[in-house]
């Protein structure tokens, strides 16, 4: 058995599940996440320690059907750490600062 961690739910919460076994029908807000293409990665892929570790996450990201939800779904919940819709940590704080500055 092809066991695998998953973000799911509201509240958000880590669940273990088959890999390879079919999703019960999900209408949760965060239901996007089960087209990720981190679905075929162990989660710590996403939340790297070093620039190597990004440009790895930002590579399987890059390919996301579900990016631009992942991206403003880190937006919205100001989520800090990991890669998210292909941003680092950084480049989150820099988007929400401009966004900040264009409705000052
Ligand atoms: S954009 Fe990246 S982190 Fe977000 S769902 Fe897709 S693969 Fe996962």
């Amino acid at each position: 058995m092809n066991l695998k961690l998953e973000i799911t739910g509201e509240p958000r919460r880590l669940v273990v599940v088959e890999a390879d076994k079919p999703r019960p029908f999900d209408d949760s807000p965060t239901a996007w996440m089960g087209g990720g293409n981190c679905r075929d990665y162990p989660p710590v892929t996403f939340f790297p320690s070093d620039g190597v570790g990004v440009e790895r996450a930002r590579a399987i990201c890059k390919a996301c059907p579900v990016a631009d939800k992942c991206l403003e779904y880190a937006l919205t919940e100001r989520i800090e750490h990991g890669v998210w819709g292909g941003t680092s940590e950084r480049e989150r704080r820099r988007i929400l600062k401009r966004r900040r500055a264009l409705h000052v």
